[in-house]
């Protein structure tokens, strides 16, 4: 049976919220942000419209969520997006857009990078044609396996998505992890980009929340959408508040959970039968050879270590943030070296 866990590594989705934000949330002025009431609301929206350097913004409940409206928002029943196979929006996401959406996806193979390469999009962009869905949009995803997309790589893309007339959106989950590690302002990641969609809930530190940002037509569009689709909340500014928290105080330390992950990288790969490629940002993939993967993913188990794992545990997913330190990382590389000791790889 697996022991309590002690260090939660699976996920920056699991971060606590912090007593500061927690009074931040207390103390929210709020109203009913369906009738855009709530003052809370409005001025998380108005500030990460701002930062990310466009016109307006929608709260959401959820990336998911965020995401969809955006897909929604810029393509039609019948319409196609270009999107990478391991996409968020197109893989994880339970093929929403497909089945809520009415949209087709035209998934690519990504490079090893993440990226996806500019003759696949152009080769992929559909002629207006009777036979075919109309191409509509190129969605790309930064940071994506925890990889950031290159500015000049982003340019090229989205400028090639706009010779053909595709509009851009940018799942932005980790969208500040990506800026952090650029060392560029959040809203230079996003220029590209017609829509991008930020969660708040992943290493910024807060319980709940995505924003979607962009022109105040398509934020119209997506205000409509967010209601039929069950996301309109009412005083939900005790939310937004954890929100405009996580903006003032959990942006700068990403450096930090980037700096841990490449400590753990190092530390992984020390171990035989394991290999790690470095880290850009808070995400580090670790490839363990078959014959300990299951006895290993168990070890750390029994010692309170949680990574998530696939492919039989050769594929073990560490992910840092707010609740897992430099000592955190000690720990569990102390953890996964005690099983070394032990049991090598044969
Ligand atoms: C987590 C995540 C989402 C979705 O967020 P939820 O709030 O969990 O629905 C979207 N895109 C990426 C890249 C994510 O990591």
């Amino acid at each position: 049976m697996p022991a309590a866990i002690r260090h939660d590594f699976r996920s920056d989705t699991v971060t606590r919220p912090v007593p500061a934000m927690r009074e931040a949330m207390q103390r929210a002025a709020v109203g009913d942000d369906v009738y855009g009431d709530d003052p809370s609301v409005n001025q998380l929206q108005n500030r990460l419209a701002d930062m990310l350097g466009k016109e307006a913004a929608v709260f959401m409940p959820s990336g998911t969520q965020s995401n969809l409206i955006a897909l929604m928002s810029h393509c039609e029943r019948g319409d196609e997006y270009i999107v990478g196979q391991n996409a968020h929006c197109y893989r994880w996401e339970a093929g929403g857009a497909a089945v809520l959406g009415s949209i087709q996806p035209q998934p690519l193979a990504h490079e090893p990078d993440g990226t996806l390469r500019l003759a696949d999009i152009e080769t992929a962009v559909k002629p207006d044609d009777p036979h075919f869905a109309r191409t509509r949009l190129l969605a790309l995803e930064n940071t994506i396996g925890g990889r950031v997309l290159s500015l000049a790589y982003v340019d090229a893309a989205t400028a090639l998505a706009r010779r053909h007339g595709l509009a851009c959106h940018l799942d932005g989950a980790r969208a500040f992890n990506a800026a952090v590690s650029l060392d560029v302002p959040v809203e230079t990641v996003a220029r590209p980009f017609d829509t991008v969609s930020i969660c708040l809930s992943k290493g910024l530190g807060a319980p709940v929340g995505s924003v979607l940002v962009g022109s105040a037509p398509l934020m119209a569009k997506a205000r409509r959408l967010r209601k039929m689709l069950g996301g309109g909340m009412r005083q939900a500014g005790i939310l937004a508040a954890a929100g405009l928290y996580a903006l003032d105080h959990h942006i700068g330390r990403l450096a930090q959970d980037h700096a841990n992950a490449r400590a753990l990288a190092d530390g992984l790969s020390a171990f035989p039968g394991v290999s790690v490629t470095a880290p850009d940002t808070n995400i580090v993939f670790a490839n363990v050879a078959a014959d300990i993967a299951l006895p290993l993913a168990d070890h750390l188990a029994r010692h309170g270590i949680a990574v998530s794992s696939a492919y039989g545990a050769t594929q073990q997913r560490w992910v840092t943030h707010l609740d897992v330190d430099a000592d955190a990382v000690r720990a569990a590389l102390s953890v996964a070296g005690a099983f070394f000791a032990v049991s090598p790889p044969a």
